[in-house]
């Protein structure tokens, strides 16, 4: 024991550095104590306003009331019971079907999951079982998780290559090449797409492009999957992106923001689709944490404090307050989508620069995996006019 105590005393910092695992050589290391709305709070009350909501997931603010208690009663009246698929949850029931109310009638039957990652694990899966295909297409700069099956989809040979040998049959087309979906066949199991690609500096497909990929998936009997991980619960500026395009998804995945702070992932697909994982083999998926009551608790309450607080009326002319603000000559272009939003500049130097001036004055941005020389600008959708120009401010400040 008395080995314990002449260790010398580590600060937070350090411990994360040595024994909580790392990702990068050079992470962020900002300590948060507390988080609210869309501020972010370090232990000695260092502010820092949260331009990015932990990447997509914090749409309805960090601990937002309604999401912070619905997750203390759920814990208080149960936690996790059994696996996923066996007990009648009341929190997973009442989500699913808040979720069918909303969708269109051919996505009622919800596979809730972990992760963003294990939603397109199970989508992959099913699309194997319900074609008898194996191949699958995706699109360059995609990115649909970090599994291998979700990294055999990932449009970027340098995250790949030390994997190898990921999933076989695996086709990557130009996204948004209209003359690509040629390459869809009667061999295609299924194309994943992202209707607004994030990682690759906020990439917007046009309405005919995904009316054309829908139609070529039908005429092929390819399924269509369509991964809203990040674009989903307002933040394109409607409920789900797809609405924008006129067309339904055979599978829809969701993650990030459905949790309202809480993991939670799901994909979706018509019930007769839905069956073939509980058949031939029996168990095709499970899980034994996904859909946790706790998340599920949270996932409701959030997506109520986005229809009640109508939130995502208001995406919009955030969205182009940011826009109209964020004028500079070095800004070489801006692509937004409603509240996710590229500005890009001339290298990832010059953007690293400027991202850390901002974290130094307190708003915290950051990069896109596919896009380094793009800042990420995707606030809570709660954020205020005020806090939008005091934001924009300092953005601008830090550019010149
Ligand atoms: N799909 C998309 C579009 C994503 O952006 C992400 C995460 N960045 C995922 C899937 C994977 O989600 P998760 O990190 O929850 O596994």
């Amino acid at each position: 024991m008395v080995f314990f105590y002449l260790r010398p005393m580590q600060s937070n910092r350090q411990v994360f550095l040595r024994h909580v695992a790392q990702t990068s050589s050079a992470p962020l290391l900002i300590e948060i104590a507390r988080a609210e709305g869309v501020y972010m709070y370090g232990p000695d009350g260092q502010r820092y306003m949260d331009l990015i909501s932990g990447i997509s997931v914090s749409n309805v603010g960090h601990s937002h009331p309604r999401v912070v208690s619905a997750v203390q009663e759920q814990a208080a009246k149960y936690m996790h019971l059994m696996v996923y698929g066996e007990l009648v949850e009341t929190p997973q029931t009442a989500l699913a079907l808040a979720l069918a109310e909303i969708l269109p009638t051919s996505l009622n039957s919800v596979y809730f999951t972990n992760s963003g990652t294990e939603a397109t694990e199970g989508a992959m899966k099913l699309a194997k079982r319900v074609t008898g295909r194996r191949q699958f297409i995706h699109f360059r700069h995609s990115y649909h998780g970090s599994s291998q099956g979700a990294l055999s989809v990932m449009g970027d040979e340098y995250f790949k290559r030390a994997f190898r040998p990921l999933l076989p049959d695996i086709l990557m087309l130009e996204y948004g090449n209209l003359a690509d979906l040629d390459q869809i066949t009667t061999d295609t199991a299924a194309v994943i797409i992202d209707p607004v690609q994030a990682e690759s500096g906020v990439t917007i497909a046009t309405p005919e492009y995904i009316q054309k990929l829908r139609e070529i998936c039908t005429a092929k009997g390819s399924l269509l999957i369509l991964d809203e991980a990040q674009t989903a619960f307002g933040r394109c500026g409607s409920m789900f992106a797809f609405e924008q395009y006129g067309i339904v998804p055979d599978i829809l995945i969701l993650a990030k923001a459905f949790g309202g702070g809480m993991p939670l992932g799901a994909f979706i697909a018509d019930r007769a689709l839905m069956y073939e994982l509980a058949e031939n083999p029996v168990l095709g998926h499970i899980t034994t944490f996904g859909g946790h009551p706790v998340s599920c608790a949270a996932g409701l309450a959030a997506l109520r404090a986005i229809q009640e607080e109508k939130l995502i009326e208001q995406v919009e002319a955030k969205g182009q307050l940011f826009e109209q603000m964020l004028k500079h000559p070095r800004i070489k272009s801006i692509r937004r989508r409603g509240l996710m939003m590229a500005m890009e500049f001339d290298s990832y130097e010059q953007n690293k620069k400027i991202i850390d001036l901002c974290i130094a004055n307190g708003v915290l941005t950051d990069w896109f995996l596919f896009a380094p020389q793009c800042m990420r600008i995707g606030p809570p959708l709660i954020i205020t006019e005020d806090q939008i120009r005091m934001a924009c401010e300092v953005i601008l400040r830090s550019i010149s």
